[in-house]
């Protein structure tokens, strides 16, 4: 597998979560990062629009807003809060010039995984209008099992082909995260699967170290844990897919860090390793 330059570079803002949002937009940029991913919470201060603009000025491409999603609730009314909260994040993704919003479908421990996984196709049902008027894609991610009691039912790239192909439409696709997905067996299958129907809109990259020592923010910096990170990406560009390779990175012990110097790990390790 060739090496890729930083052309195809994305970083998440919550890759970086002690900067503020200027700061992390001016040392992408400074850095030769192409693209920016947009974490809700890192623009709560200055809103969308002002974000955008200052993402435009800085010469990098918004590639995502993250993120939306956490459509399963056992009660009607949250899942109605649900569904409102998404229709904000399409206006705010709108607003900040995202093309695509990534879905963490959601869960609940309190009803079965299949009933969660009805709510989550009736919670993509009710905004993908507004995502088309919007322009703005649904991307869902696919997370972990080891997060299917709270965070999400859709767990596999299987999984997540069979919930996008129930739309088939051009707004809702998949977002491919190695962190997620590196082990299932199945993985090759359901990426080519997903290409095939023209369904792959995002792929994340970060490592899996081992030993994990904690189940949300101990991820690794690519070459750090034990994905083959080429491999994969080899078979998501067979797919044609030839998008950002995003990273994403939630880590307290690379937060602890001073962040210059791991967004220099991290630009080194993309060259390298992804
Ligand atoms: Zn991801």
């Amino acid at each position: 597998m060739n090496n890729i330059s930083l052309d195809r570079c994305c970083i998440h803002t919550i890759t970086t979560k002690s900067w503020s949002f200027p700061q992390a937009v001016e040392q992408y940029a400074a850095a030769g990062v192409a693209g920016i991913s947009v974490w809700q919470n890192a623009i709560e201060g200055i809103g969308p629009h002002q974000a955008g603009e200052l993402i435009r000025k800085a010469g990098l491409d918004i590639v995502s807003y993250v993120r939306g999603g956490f459509f399963p609730h056992p009660t009607s009314s949250g899942r109605a809060k649900a569904i409102d909260h998404n229709k904000k994040l399409l206006e705010e993704a709108a607003a900040l010039g995202a093309p695509m919003i990534v879905l963490v479908c959601g869960a609940s421990p309190d009803q079965s995984l299949a009933t969660s996984r009805q709510q989550i196709k009736e919670g993509i049902e009710a905004i993908l209008p507004l995502a088309e008027k919007l322009n703005v894609k649904l991307a869902i991610e696919p997370l972990h099992p080891m997060y299917a009691a709270d965070r999400s039912a859709i767990n596999t790239m299987g999984q997540a082909n069979d919930m996008a192909e129930i739309f088939q439409s051009d707004y809702v696709g998949v977002a491919v995260d190695v962190y997620h997905l590196w082990w299932d067996p199945d993985l090759e299958k359901e990426i080519a699967r997903c290409g095939a129907h023209n369904n792959l809109l995002a792929y994340h990259v970060c490592d899996w170290k081992v030993n994990t020592l904690d189940l949300l923010n101990d991820r690794g910096l690519m070459g750090e844990g034990c994905i083959d990170l080429k491999k994969i990406r080899g078979w998501v560009e067979a797919t044609g897919f030839d998008g950002y390779c995003e990273v994403e990175i939630f880590s307290d012990i690379h937060w602890a860090k001073d962040q210059k110097v791991f967004l220099n790990e991290i630009t080194n390790s993309f060259v390298l390793k992804v």
